[in-house]
């Protein structure tokens, strides 16, 4: 039998299942009398201080097996249980309504975790699996009941669990377990997260893959595909143990170009960065070889709450990046890019017809300047902890890059009068997203400091079909001839006006794209934190002399299918990467 799942962390595993059931605490409502109200807020109060100890000491477990970064997983938990907004309302709902622990903590829990389930980010409705994990361990204390623990494992097995919350993937031995499938999550949940840092193979959002094996049944995990198979043949359990000597062997190569250089064979030297959402992102960044951030979309930080992130919180969480990285390194980060697709429940913004051409990212932040100047004092506040640079998204004109530079300007010398340290040199940049401003590229490169091509929207807008409408994705090309055309325009006008320009839409992590963009001289690649080795095993084997040819012709061709046809076809070390 085989199950098509969510591929979350590649390479294949196989062994006998181990199914790993869920205790769930069955709630109960009591009643309470008003005299037993202080007492049961107190003994929540131990349980969650418990709960606060335990998590500390499986921090430090993680810290000594994964390392620093992991560890922080445990320290945002921590953070869970010490926010006033959910252990406080835990504690209202117990004193106001006279109800016992366990059925107030499983309300509001259910409240937060419907509230980021709801969201449009994937990322943040994923943030409820978080919340799960952290009001179950609070759940079962107060219950008394002992959760089951994955170091009752004695052989490799394939881990069969509804969910696994990233407690248990910590706790994960890895000689025992080769692989993991769960019913639900997807490729940002953390345990998705730390199974790609750990190299477990996994595949999770199977939906019902626990009601299908039994504990024993022989299973074989394939996480680059996102199948699992429950007793398959044994010509498919050989062709599976051929692949994975195959992926370990690729890997193992991989792995060796982690503090290589980003240089093609003939020395032509890019950088090769990654994009990221939150200071957790940054970690599996630098695990994969990223040398640095060339998109920090900020906006992240604004979800998932009910009021706007203090400058303090902003300060702290932009430093935090800056300082994962030497101070050589850069850390691209990007202003609030909110409205279109993404909306702030607590920002009442009137529906409009178009929200993708509406007000959103720059022009709301330029008319609301109180918000966007909280943001641009955290960002300078950071720019002393490393190499930090400013991009604005979605600039159309001229007249928007001098406003947005002028709010900048006033920023700026209201810290100094302030006696408030930055970089005074902090580099400006601005995102070329919107195709007037690739047009005009040669007037805006003047006046900033680098160019960031998001090719996300830029694709969009050029050919006039909606990102996210799969009827017509059949326009929404990277490789169309026009939208090749108005990349070379942008990356030339920065080079003639002596400015750097990057790609931080996905097409830079594109292999079939890479080559045309080395060719057009493209300086800084960001993309996802998994696609910088093969990007970077893929420029070594590629020498400028040859790509530069390639990417003249591919300009003077007339349809993506002749393009990409072409380039397979003169790189063939692009299909061996893929
Ligand atoms: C882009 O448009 O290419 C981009 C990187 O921004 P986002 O995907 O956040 O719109
Ligand atoms: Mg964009």
């Amino acid at each position: 039998m085989e199950w098509k799942g969510i591929a979350a962390a590649s390479g294949y595993a196989m062994g006998p299942a181990f199914l790993l059931e869920e205790e769930k605490v069955a709630v109960q409502k009591q009643t309470l009398s008003p005299d037993q109200v202080g007492a049961e807020v107190e003994r929540f109060d131990s349980k969650v201080t418990q709960a606060i100890q335990e998590l500390e000491v499986i921090k430090e477990k993680a810290r000594k097996k994964l390392g620093d970064e992991e560890a922080e997983i445990f320290s945002a938990h921590i953070l869970v249980l010490n926010d006033p907004e959910y252990i406080g309302a835990v504690r209202e709902k117990i004193t106001n309504e006279y109800i016992n622990a366990e059925a107030a903590l499983q309300e509001v829990t259910d409240n937060f975790i419907a509230i980021f389930e709801s969201m449009d980010n994937e990322y943040m409705r994923e943030r409820a699996a978080d919340i799960r994990d952290v009001s179950s361990r609070v759940l079962h204390r107060l219950a008394g009941i002992e959760e089951k623990s994955l170091d009752d494992v004695s052989e490799p097995v394939v881990m069969i669990a509804h969910d696994l919350t990233p407690s248990d993937t910590a706790q994960l031995n890895r000689d025992k377990v080769a692989g993991f499938a769960t019913n639900i999550g997807g490729r940002t949940s953390h345990s998705a997260i730390m199974a790609r840092s750990m190299e477990i193979p996994a595949v999770v959002g199977l939906k019902n893959i626990v009601e299908q094996v039994k504990t024993g049944d022989y299973v074989v995990v394939d996480g680059s595909q996102g199948v699992v198979h429950v007793n398959p043949d044994e010509v498919t359990v050989a062709s599976y143990k051929e692949k994975q000597r195959h992926f370990a062997a690729r890997q193992a190569e991989l792995n060796k170009l982690k503090d290589a250089h980003s240089v093609t064979a003939d020395g032509h030297r890019v950088e090769l960065v990654s994009n990221i959402g939150n200071p957790l992102d940054a970690v599996g960044a630098k695990k994969n070889g990223a040398e640095g951030i060339g998109l920090y979309r900020t906006e992240f930080l604004y979800m998932g709450r009910n009021e706007f992130p203090s400058e303090e919180e902003q300060f702290e969480a932009y430093k935090s990046v800056a300082e994962m990285f030497d101070k050589e390194s850069p850390v691209v980060i990007r202003s609030l890019d909110i409205g279109g697709d993404k909306e702030l429940p607590y920002l009442d913004l009137p529906k409009e017809m178009n929200p993708f051409l509406g007000y959103r990212a720059i022009r709301l932040c330029l008319d609301r300047t109180d918000i966007f100047k909280v943001q641009l004092r955290a960002i300078l506040r950071a720019s002393i902890y490393g190499n930090v640079k400013l991009m604005y998204p979605m600039i159309s004109s001229l007249a928007e890059l001098r406003e947005a530079n002028k709010v900048l300007d006033e920023v700026k010398d209201e810290l100094t009068s302030k006696n408030i340290p930055f970089n005074r040199n902090m580099e400006v940049g601005m995102m070329i997203e919107i195709p007037a401003a690739a047009i005009i590229a040669d007037q805006l490169a003047k006046e900033v400091d680098f160019f960031s091509i998001g090719t996300n929207d830029l694709i969009q807008y050029t050919m006039a079909a909606d990102r996210m409408n799969e009827r017509v994705s059949y326009l929404y090309q990277p490789f169309n001839p026009a939208v090749l055309r108005l990349i070379n325009m942008v990356i030339q006008a920065a080079h003639k006006a002596g400015k750097w320009a990057g790609m931080c839409g996905e097409m830079a992590g594109n292999l079939t794209a890479i080559p045309i963009l080395l060719g057009m001289g493209l300086d800084e690649f960001s993309m996802s934190a998994s696609s910088i080795l093969p990007a970077r095993a893929l420029m070594h084997r590629l020498s400028q002399s040859e790509v530069k040819p390639l990417a003249e012709r591919v300009l003077q061709m007339e349809s993506a299918e002749e393009i990409v046809r072409y380039v397979e076809e003169s790189v063939p070390a692009i299909a061996e990467l893929m």
